[in-house]
């Protein structure tokens, strides 16, 4: 099949999965998926809220104000006679949120479902990029990003990755009333690099968890990670193009996407040199460590208070919290380390795990 005629068939399937995309399910609601171009307001204005009813929705609450909707956002519609309810689910994080308009009043506010959970198995082969080879077996982005995150301490180069090299995981499906609402973690995955199949399993913790297996303990790399939940929005890029001026704009750092107020941690022991605000970074530390390494952390949302000047903080140490202040669009972390003046890649010195991951593995351990 050449090229051209694929692309077609790519587009016939695309329309029809998103015209299949209304199911009833029980309490009479139906599921439907974000369409490119879909934004809050839009999805009120098609469920018939009123230019003040969709003001009054977003007043109401500022998460579902900052609420991002993706391609694998799915919302849930319910209509009876003098009633519309909705509940939309954040692709990204546990967040859910609950619309009611009840004879011209409204209600809204974020809620916790009750999911009901089942786990897909997926199997494939590498060809071209991981996300290029996922994507075909289950659309969704956030799935695909998920895989990669599950490798991105191990694969230091596309060459790690013959053509053809076997992948699979598994990953769970997340049901409100009945219906598919949501994609959650994957929780096992396996791929080939360099000819041998890595595992990986997803230990949960409190407020986080990552991606880890054995081998990874005895990882030698001198620093932790900064967070506990490692999902990587940007890695470090020296050479980065914009894409339309293509000019250099170099990315020193990795950032990592988390919700405002989550944990930012010292990846190793060391003082406080430098803290504060600039219009780029934001709210931002910088730590000192021992062979005059750098470690920096921007976009803070606060600054723990102990914080000063010259005072030592331990690894894993609570810094900060995680925000998306100074230059940022969403939420998350850029973290760097400087060594000796140059900046250089995080994820080839921090371990891909915090530094409670033994806390991590004995609460999954009790869990089992
Ligand atoms: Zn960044």
């Amino acid at each position: 099949m050449n090229l051209h005629l694929a692309r077609i068939m790519c587009t016939i399937v695309l329309v029809l999965t998103s015209y299949q995309s209304v199911h009833a399910g029980a309490n009479n609601f139906t599921a439907k998926q974000i369409r490119s171009g879909d934004n809050l307001i839009s999805i009120l204005r098609q469920q018939g809220f009123s230019a003040r009813e969709r003001e009054k929705v977003l007043g109401s609450d500022l998460g579902l104000r900052r609420l991002f909707l993706t391609l694998d956002t799915r919302y849930l519609v319910r209509r009876d006679k003098n009633e519309v309810e909705l509940k939309v689910f954040d692709s990204q994080t546990s967040e859910a949120f609950r619309i009611l308009k009840k004879n011209g009043a409204i209600q809204a506010g974020s809620y916790n479902p009750k999911f009901k959970t089942t786990y897909l198995r997926i199997d494939g082969k590498v060809h071209g990029s991981i996300l290029g080879s996922i994507l075909p077996k289950i659309n969704s982005n956030w799935v695909a990003t998920r895989f990669m995150d599950a490798y991105a301490f191990d694969i230091r180069s596309p060459k790690n990755l013959r053509r053809g090299a076997p992948f699979w995981f598994t990953v769970e499906k997340k049901y409100e009333d009945g219906l598919f609402v949501k994609y959650g973690e994957i929780l096992q995955t396996s791929l080939e690099i360099n000819g041998e199949e890595v595992h990986k399993k997803f230990v949960r913790s409190k407020g986080g968890g990552v991606f880890f297996n054995d081998q990874d303990l005895q990882d030698k790399r001198a620093f932790y990670s900064p967070v506990n939940y490692i999902k990587i929005a940007s890695t470090f890029q020296p050479n980065r193009l914009h894409p339309i001026t293509r000019r250099r704009v170099p990315h020193l750092g990795v950032d990592f996407e988390l919700p405002i107020g989550d944990s930012v941690l010292a990846a190793r022991k060391g003082v406080v040199v430098r803290y504060g605000n600039n219009h780029a970074a934001g709210n931002y530390i910088v730590l000192r460590h021992s062979n005059s390494i750098e470690t920096s952390y921007n976009h803070l949302y606060k600054i723990d208070r102990r914080i000063r000047e010259g005072l030592v903080v331990n690894t894993g140490d609570k810094i900060a919290e995680v925000g998306c202040t100074g230059y940022c669009t969403r939420a998350h972390l850029h973290f760097a380390i400087k060594i000796k003046g140059r900046m250089v890649d995080p994820l080839k010195y921090i371990k891909s795990y915090p530094q409670n991951m033994h806390q991590m593995l004995a609460s999954q351990v009790a869990k089992n």
